[in-house]
């Protein structure tokens, strides 16, 4: 397993180096098997001396309570012999990372913070942060791929603060899987009373990458994780309901429609490769040409499977009704939804968000164009929940910290507490 350290380079793009993680699975004594893959899983049941021959049967066993029925304990598996309950529950758990805090906004929205066990003696357990976005007929989860992330977009909460380490598949599924116990969205739960869950079979109806971090830079991790998540016996989220965000990883564009296979959204929030290379400094490497050729070839494209185009609005920065234009000349072509989003305001940013007329303006000219246009309702900016409003006090592992956690050298003290913004 593998997750990265990384370092900013003078013109402000990622370098990511691989370092090994020192744990297989979520470190504790007795690993928890919670957000594993099937392979994984077989691997682990093989480890503790189950027959290859039983091993098949009882990965199917596993997935069905732990992914569908959302069980936290070995005994609830009443068709597991008890014997082989007491083999799992003696080996492995199927405990979840830390909810740390949850808060309701005022419009139903919830954030969580959820810390991840620690990765070794010396790791305090990385924070991240998922939100849940109701709404009357569905729910959105929103969560994250990375701890904190290395590209610099300059209107980005995220941005500011510095990659720690990738997300492992299993911390990238406990998301949905916190989620889904703290909604009662398993078979026979009850439902929470406060906030807002939508009238609708599934608490969790869709997924998004959008929360902290590139997925693309993460992809190994993010390709099983959402596995797990589309896996029709388990959460089984339909490909067209989990949707990936990228800023414009161009080179990992293809693998991902081949791998991955879910919905497209590409950050787009600029027309022109200057204010682009401003906005989103990984244009440097790939710029929009680049990219919307890597959005025309993307495996699967059709007007039933659209790419989401999004554009946040930043007054007088990006929103003149030309550059409305540009943007639908720039798209012809190209199955697309346009998503514009409200900027959402952070202590210290330097941008504001365009005014409602503007927003209006600016949408109406893609909509007599032949786009849907719909405009992304701000939620939970109260609690710091919208999107690109996120960020943990989970810092960067120094490196010299880092080096010596890998050799097993003590190191106290290794992170360096976040300057408290939130
Ligand atoms: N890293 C990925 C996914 C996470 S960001 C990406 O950049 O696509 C999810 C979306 O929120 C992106 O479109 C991002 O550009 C947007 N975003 C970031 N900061 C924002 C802010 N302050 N207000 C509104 N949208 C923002
Ligand atoms: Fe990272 Fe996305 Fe924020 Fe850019 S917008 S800094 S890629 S999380």
């Amino acid at each position: 397993m593998t997750s990265s350290i990384a370092a900013r380079s003078a013109d402000g793009i990622e370098k990511i180096a691989e370092i090994v993680a020192p744990a297989p699975v979520m470190a504790g004594e007795r690993p928890s098997l919670l957000g594993l893959g099937r392979q994984t899983i077989a691997d682990e049941l093989r480890r503790i001396g189950v027959p290859e021959r039983e091993l098949k049967m009882r990965v199917s066993q596993l997935w069905h309570w732990i992914y569908h029925r959302g069980v936290t304990s070995f005994d609830a598996m009443l068709n597991v012999s008890k014997d082989m309950r007491a083999r799992l529950s003696a080996a492995f758990t199927l405990d979840r990372p830390e909810i740390v805090s949850e808060q309701i906004s005022v419009d139903g929205t919830r954030k969580w913070l959820i810390r991840m066990p620690p990765m070794g003696a010396h790791d305090k357990g990385a924070e991240i942060e998922a939100v849940y976005i109701p709404e009357s007929d569905r729910g959105t989860l929103c969560i994250s791929s990375q701890v904190g992330c290395t590209l610099t977009c300059s209107f980005c909460h995220t941005g500011t603060q510095r990659l720690v380490r990738n997300l492992t598949a299993a911390e990238i599924v406990a998301q949905v899987m916190i989620a889904r116990d703290r909604l009662g969205d398993f078979p026979g739960a009850t439902r929470p009373t406060d906030g807002l869950v939508p009238d609708a079979e599934r608490a969790v109806s869709n997924i998004v990458l959008m929360g902290m971090g590139e997925p693309l830079y993460n992809f190994d991790h993010v390709r099983d994780a959402m596995a797990t998540v589309m896996d029709g016996d388990g959460i089984s989220l339909s490909r067209r309901r989990v949707t990936l965000s990228t800023s414009g990883v161009v080179p990992m564009i293809p693998k991902a429609g081949d791998e991955i296979g879910s919905m497209l959204a590409i950050s787009l929030h600029a027309v022109r490769d200057d204010l682009r290379n401003e906005l989103v400094p990984l244009n440097k490497k790939y710029p929009i040409r680049d990219l919307l050729d890597a959005c025309r070839a993307y495996p699967g494209l059709s007007n039933a499977r659209r790419i989401t185009f999004e554009y946040v609005m930043l007054d007088g920065i990006n929103d003149s009704l030309s550059d409305a234009r540009e943007l639908v000349r720039l798209l012809k072509g190209i199955p697309a939804k346009i998503n514009l989003i409200p900027f959402n305001p952070w202590p210290g940013t330097k941008y504001k968000c365009s005014d409602w007329g503007r927003i209006e303006e600016f949408s109406d000219v893609i909509f007599r164009a032949g786009y849907a246009s719909p405009v992304r309702t701000p939620r939970g900016r109260d609690i710091l929940a919208a999107c690109g409003q996120l960020k943990s006090e989970t810092e960067k592992l120094r490196a010299r910290a880092r080096l010596m956690l890998e050799e097993g050298i003590g190191a106290e003290g290794v992170y360096a507490v976040g300057a408290g913004e939130k």
